[in-house]
Formats: C-alpha cells, structure tokens, sequence
C-alpha cells in the first residue's frame, strides 16, 4: 500500500522567521489530525535547517527546491545533495517546470540531478508535465513519455521504487484552473504504465506519482481519491497551516 504524500511547494516565499512560525503551527495541528497520509514541505534553502529543527519528532519531512548535479565545484551560487543530505533534508523537487522554463533546465540536467540525489540519501520529486499548447495539440503523453524516459535514464529499479513522480500539467500551476480529476488520473496511470515498462511491477506498484497544478482544499478529496494518485504537489495553497493541514487530511 502506498502511502500518500502531500508536499507543500514555497517556492520563493517566506523569510526563516515565517518558515519557523508556519512550521510550530502546523506541526501542533498536524500531529491532532490523525492522518495516516504523510506531509512534507519544499522550501528555500536558507529556511531547511531551521524547518529541521522546528519539525523535529514530528514525521513531517522537508524537500529542497532544487540543487546542483556536483556533489562540489566551482559553481557559484548553486548548492549540492551532500550539503542538503547534511541539514536531513528528505526530499528534493527536481525537474519543476519554473526551474525549466525561467532556469533553463533540461532533460539531461534533470536526469543528472535525479542520479545525485540519490547518491545522497535524497529522495527526488520528479516533476514532468506539458504545456498549454502541447496539450491542446494532444501531444501530452508522448512530452510526459519523453520527460519520463530521459530522467529515469540509468537509474535502477530500486531507486524508482522510492522515486515521487509529481505529474504537473503547466496551464494548472499557479492558474486556478486544475486538471479535472479524470485528467489527472489518466495521466497519473500512464505514468505507472511507463514505470512498468521500463522497471516491471514492482518498481511500478511502489513509485509514488503525485498530482501537482491548483490543488485547493475544496478539490484535494476528488483528485487524492483517485487510484493511481499518491499525493499532491501544491504550490498557493501550502503557505497557510490551515489550508495546507486541509489538503493534507483529506
Ligand atoms: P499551485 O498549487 O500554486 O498551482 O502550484 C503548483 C506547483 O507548481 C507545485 O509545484
């Protein structure tokens, strides 16, 4: 059985003293709720260490936004896996479509990042998804197919095992107009089909494939209802406690 993940993406929100604020919160209220899914929040780098120490005891995980494929180097400004893994960090957003379309990421950095991140103990959330266009074109599976198969390129089985795939279709981010549920579910199957083919059943019965784009309380219980959706990537709606504790719970 897997379990759902709800991840809260800050993006470039909130100062340390916000984070520290947010996270005594919602680890109160949390930890009242009594639900089996699991939560994590994706920060800014300045704010992990201090999120670690402030969800300690808790279960509540933290994820990085991004980082360099180098364990070091000269790379000014860019932060690498063995000082993320340093703080504890769990979990790091890799392949988000911000980062691709304003940081010039691609297929082969991504998949370069996915491999780093766990030579470290990380756990990437892989984010693949299509633009606008391409879905109005109907090309949206064979772009997820292409993302899909150029990052999990060279990765082994038991790394996809413990792979979070987050479907993340662009026209839904930051929009407010969601993929239907129907939508999301389709996708998010296709994406398990693919994981079969490429690393068989097992490694397709343990991924865990999130749907990311305008999930609000008011829609998490369709979409995270849905069988082959694992959890949420949520981006708006992860800044508030309350909010963000709903779509948890759902
Ligand atoms: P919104 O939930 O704000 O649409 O953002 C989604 C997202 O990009 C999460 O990574």
């Amino acid at each position: 059985m897997r379990k759902k993940l709800i991840a809260g993406n800050w993006k470039m929100y909130k100062t340390t003293a916000e984070a520290v604020a947010f996270a005594k919160e919602f680890k109160t209220i949390f930890a009242g709720s009594n639900t089996e899914n699991e939560a994590a929040v994706c920060a800014p780098f300045t704010q992990l260490a201090a999120l670690k120490e402030a969800f300690s005891g808790s279960g509540i995980g933290i994820g990085a936004q991004n980082m360099h494929f180098e364990a070091e180097g000269a790379y000014t400004g860019e932060i690498s896996a063995p000082m993320l893994a340093e703080i504890g960090v769990d979990y790091c957003v890799v392949g988000h479509s911000e980062r691709r379309q304003y940081f010039l990421e691609t297929d082969e950095t991504v998949s370069k990042k996915l491999h780093a991140a766990f030579e470290h103990g990380i756990t990437p959330i892989f984010c693949v998804g299509e633009v606008l266009s391409q879905r109005e074109a109907g090309k949206e599976f064979v772009v997820v197919r292409t993302q899909l198969a150029a990052g999990l390129s060279g990765l082994t089985a038991e790394c996809v095992q413990r792979l979070v795939i987050a479907y993340e279709p662009v026209w839904a981010i930051g929009t407010g107009r969601t993929a239907t549920a129907a939508q999301a579910e389709e996708m998010c199957a296709f994406i398990r089909s693919e994981v079969k083919k490429l690393y068989g059943e097992d490694a397709a019965n343990a991924v865990r494939v999130q749907y990311g784009g305008s999930v609000k309380p008011e829609n998490a219980a369709e979409i995270l209802n849905m069988p082959n959706i694992d959890g949420a990537l949520v981006g708006g709606a992860s800044l508030q406690p309350e909010g963000f504790l709903a779509i948890c719970s759902v």
